[in-house]
């Protein structure tokens, strides 16, 4: 097997310019051409996950197959890469320095002094090469969070500089930057991009490609400016133009020459091209039909906390040939009647904490059941579905405890295993779990087997006393993980389309493999529609 080789990726002037989606691409376009490709995203900050972030600040906490709780890029690279990553594809600040600290205290370091460089360094570098070799990558894309010039991304950096020195030839330098344009004139500034590879250069790193984000495509004029003064190739000056859809961004750096650039510096052939990708972008940008679904949340202010909520919606909607709309409604509206659901042709209620919102997300969901409105229930929206149902179709004054403690019917009531835990990053059921799927149901139908996996990430679960009650009710649980046996799926018959999952379908819905729930809730939502213009 050849070495591994290696593209990092660094940012440059400030931060957000989508370099997790730059590095997703990337990986995207050299697996089209036969590699395997893996991600890592190093992110600096002293969290040793991101479970314990607010989805406010940070978009949302992503989830792996095994349960680690990851930067949202991780989710892009899974979708545009097609693979399951594992939670060291994460590596922070928080875990690299527990590591390092848990071995100074077996006294591994035999007496030395520990320090950042090499002790720190080399365990980063030593991570990065653990990875790519376990997931047999060709190549491993590292993309280094945050901005060159940060104290906090230092150690990171230093430590991909010595993997360079190892083996030049087989480590890439892109770097990401922002072209602004002056309003004036129009001209595109190339000064920010020149301080900040000067930035890069003093720590010892000369990048080989240089990503600039503008509006508008680089000039040609803007392009040489930039080789010239950073000492790149022009043909390694590529331009990343605002696009309306992410899946876009792998085709425009491919007709740059990106991924030629790149196969020709690793000494590596151009085998294949796009068809499929360009076809499945076709398929979001040239769609005529249009359905409008309402997601109702307490994050609708910050969209990345629902991120691949709206990407498991557009990988449906492109294998249907729907554009998917999407309405964002603050649940604290609907519990104040400031905002109506009638022009909606799904409601989805996601994933979610604590009781601010949760009565306006239970009106949404009596409203989806009363009035024939496809219905998507994700983990909370799953628990409140079960809330509502025995409230208003049993007549119990039920709750989940999460919301009332002292509630007389708890039907949502806390994990047994889940009751004393203190450490606040591991107190959830979190990761991938089977489940088996009943004959004859929904669930049944869209998933087209018996048994299925899907990722998890919670506290609550349906209390099993309530079972009998509400499926005598009505209310089918349609799938169920065992040891102890959980309620995961739960739907109503008869309804166009109500289902509710405890786990989480957005995490594994793919470009090319859209989620089935997604996809069932986007053909109903597109039948609601023709029986409303009837
Ligand atoms: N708050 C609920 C629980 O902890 C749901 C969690 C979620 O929606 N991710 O079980």
């Amino acid at each position: 097997m050849p070495r591994g080789k290696y593209i990092i990726i660094t940012g440059g002037v400030l931060s957000g310019l989508g370099k997790g989606i730059t590095t997703s691409s990337i990986g995207l376009l050299l697996k089209m051409q036969g590699y395997a490709v893996t991600a890592i995203k190093i992110d600096p900050y002293l969290n040793c996950d991101a479970g314990t972030m607010n989805p406010f600040q940070h978009g949302e906490v992503f989830v792996l197959e095994d349960g680690g709780e990851v930067d949202l890029d991780l989710g892009n690279y899974e979708r545009f890469l097609d693979i399951n990553l594992s939670s060291d594809n994460n590596i922070t600040t928080g875990r690299v320095y527990r590591t390092v600290i848990e071995k100074e205290r077996r006294g591994d370091y035999l007496g030395k002094t520990v320090q950042i460089v090499p002790h720190v360094t080399d365990e980063i570098r030593e991570w990065v090469k653990r990875v790519t070799a376990e997931s047999s990558a060709d190549i491993c894309l590292v993309e280094i969070g945050g901005t060159v010039g940060d104290i906090e991304s230092m150690p990171f950096l230093e430590a991909m500089r010595q993997l360079h020195q190892e083996s030049p030839d087989d480590v890439i330098f892109l770097h990401t930057t922002l072209i602004p344009v002056l309003g004036v004139v129009g001209e595109q500034k190339t000064k920010p991009t020149q301080h900040s590879v000067k930035e890069l250069r003093a720590i010892g790193i000369d990048p080989d490609i240089i990503i600039g984000r503008a509006e508008e495509p680089l000039e040609q004029k803007t392009r040489e400016k930039i080789a010239l003064f950073c000492d790149v190739p022009v043909d390694g000056v590529i331009s990343a133009p605002d696009v309306s859809c992410i899946y876009e961004v792998p085709l425009l750096l491919d007709e740059q020459g990106l991924t030629d650039f790149i196969l020709q510096r690793f000494g590596f052939r151009r085998r294949d091209g796009l068809y499929k990708w360009e076809e499945f972008v076709g398929g979001i940008k040239d769609t005529a039909e249009q359905v409008t679904m309402g997601i109702v949340g307490k994050y609708t202010a910050l969209s990345d906390s629902y991120i691949s909520i709206e990407e498991a919606f557009s990988h449906a909607g492109a294998a249907l040939g729907v554009k998917v709309c999407i309405d964002w409604i603050e649940a604290e509206d609907l519990e104040e009647g400031t905002v109506s659901l009638d022009h909606l042709h799904g409601i989805l209620v996601p994933g979610g904490f604590g009781m601010r919102g949760a009565d306006g997300k239970m009106a949404a969901i009596r409203h989806a059941r009363e009035k024939g409105i496809p219905f998507l229930g994700i983990c909370f929206g799953f628990q409140l579905a079960v809330v509502e149902y025995a409230r208003h179709v049993l007549g119990l004054d039920a709750n989940s405890i999460e919301i009332d403690p002292e509630t007389p019917h708890p039907v949502i009531t806390i994990l047994p295993e889940q009751e004393d835990v203190e450490d606040m990053g591991g107190t959830m059921r979190l990761g991938a779990y089977p489940i088996a799927v009943k004959d004859g149901t929904l669930a049944h139908r869209l998933y087209g087997t018996s048994t299925i996996r899907e990722r998890h990430r919670h506290r609550y679960e349906v209390n099993p006393e309530y079972m009998p009650r509400l499926e005598e009710a009505g209310l089918v649980f349609s799938g169920v993980s065992a040891d102890p046996p959980r309620m995961e799926i739960a739907e109503i018959p008869g309804h166009l389309f109500f289902i509710a999952s405890q786990f989480h379908p957005e995490f594994t819905s793919r470009p090319l493999r859209p989620a089935p729930l997604f996809y069932g809730f986007v053909q109903a939502a597109r039948e609601k529609k023709s029986q409303c213009s009837e």
